[in-house]
């Protein structure tokens, strides 16, 4: 299912008409003899963000048996494949390959029981694919041969990238730095996929908006004057400081923004302090902002610095003391899709597959993805869309009282390949 999915995104905006059952029956045969030892090859051996090496090194062999010109090494890990194939667009599809580490509990007979050195811990590690990512490189190549086999059916280039370390929003932009564009095109259409523990096996979810959130990470000092905890009037105290800010943020999205614009200001961490009765002299919050617009993510930016150099005044802070606000370098854009591409793709898909395979079910959450990095800046026309990966049946059993349908990065993660 996944990998006829992606093969018919990238014969859509490549191609002649297709011939879906031949193509359903072509992916069946592949899936059964060769993709299903793959993605349990895949399972078993997850690797962390940055440490793709072995998995890497397999999708070079698999695209370049496959019949694509490989490159190695592109932004550490990443893995570029070229098939040119004649006159057309440069059509690019991407799949992010990384594990993470989360010591599997599925139960499935392929759990994964590798262990790899975690580079921020330091310590073993146990790796799961808790994910999906193992079904995104599978349909990868899955796509690959489709494509190869399928040349006279389609005019243009294809371009199949191989990213790490999607899970730390770090591989697609490594890729862009080390000058992916500059060395293999500029491509015409960027295409990706996740697939969904949270939908139905077999159904296509696609937006003509925006499936992922921008994210920024903040950090506020607060600054104030230690004291006795019994004598509060000899010091400047940061922690009420900090509570008064944590609340006040809490009307950037309530009252600053449109009721119908998405946003989302979090403070996830709030440090200060060592002792009962003393009065600290800093306090650190530690916050993650989303949005789905520049606009957004200025009106957050600006309003977070606003309200905590302000309280910091209201409190009485002296100019050299007041709160300072970090804005991480490491800001993620919102993943747009564009509305002309996702229609064009929704038509294929439900051309060829059923009309009822294709959905849009609004995401309730603003996870961010490091896809964009591809599609902005210079812009790309991209769409990124999600395939169901749990069978109706699970949801089912939820419903009627049973074990809930495991989300992703959850050790019990479970996806239908
Ligand atoms: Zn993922
Ligand atoms: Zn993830």
């Amino acid at each position: 299912m996944t990998k006829r999915l992606a093969a018919i995104a990238a014969l859509s905006i490549l191609s002649f008409p297709l011939h879906a059952s031949d193509l359903s029956s072509a992916v069946q045969r592949d899936y059964d003899e060769y993709l299903w030892p793959l993605f349990d090859h895949f399972h078993r051996n997850p690797e962390l963000s940055l440490f793709e090496f072995e998995t890497a090194a397999r999708m070079a062999e698999e695209l370049r048996s496959a019949g694509f010109e490989v490159t190695e090494g592109v932004g550490g890990t990443g893995v570029v494949a070229m098939l040119e194939n004649g006159p057309g667009p440069l059509v690019m599809m991407r799949a992010d390959m990384d594990g993470l580490p989360v010591e599997e509990k599925s139960g499935l007979e392929n759990a994964s029981r590798a262990q790899q050195r975690d580079p921020i811990s330091g310590r073993t590690l146990f790796t799961m694919h808790a994910c999906g990512h193992d079904v995104h490189i599978t349909s990868l190549v899955g796509t690959a041969r489709q494509m190869v086999q399928r040349q006279d059916e389609w005019s243009g280039t294809l371009m199949l990238v191989v990213q790490p370390a999607e899970e730390r929003l770090l591989g697609a932009r490594a890729m862009r730095e080390d000058l992916i564009w500059e060395q293999f095109g500029t491509p015409d259409f960027a295409l990706a996929f996740h697939v969904s523990a949270g939908d139905p096996a077999g159904v296509i979810n696609v937006s003509e908006g925006s499936p992922y959130a921008g994210a920024d990470t903040v950090d506020i000092i607060i600054h104030g004057v230690g004291a006795h905890g019994a004598s509060p009037h000899r010091g400047k105290d940061p922690i009420v400081l900090g509570s008064q800010i944590v609340m006040a943020l809490q009307t950037l999205v309530s009252r600053e923004l449109s009721p119908r614009e998405p946003g989302v200001v979090t403070v996830g961490s709030f440090h200060s302090g060592t002792k009962h009765n003393i009065n600290s002299d800093r306090a650190h919050l530690q916050l993650t902002v989303r949005n789905t617009s520049e606009e957004t993510r200025q009106i957050l930016l600006e309003g977070i610095e606003r309200i905590a150099v302000n309280l910091g005044r209201a409190a009485g802070l002296p100019d050299d003391l007041l709160p300072e606000v970090i804005v991480s370098e490491e800001s993620v854009p919102p993943t747009n899709n564009d509305p002309e591409l996702a229609r064009r793709l929704k038509n294929a898909w439900s051309t060829e597959m059923g009309a009822d395979r294709v959905v849009h079910r609004p995401t309730r959450g603003m996870g961010a993805e490091d896809f964009p990095f591809f599609t902005v800046d210079p812009s790309i026309p991209s769409v990124y869309w999600a395939i169901g990966g749990t069978p109706q049946a699970d949801f089912d059993r939820e419903s009627d009282g049973g074990a809930p349908v495991p989300s992703h990065h959850s050790p019990l993660f479970k996806i239908s390949p």
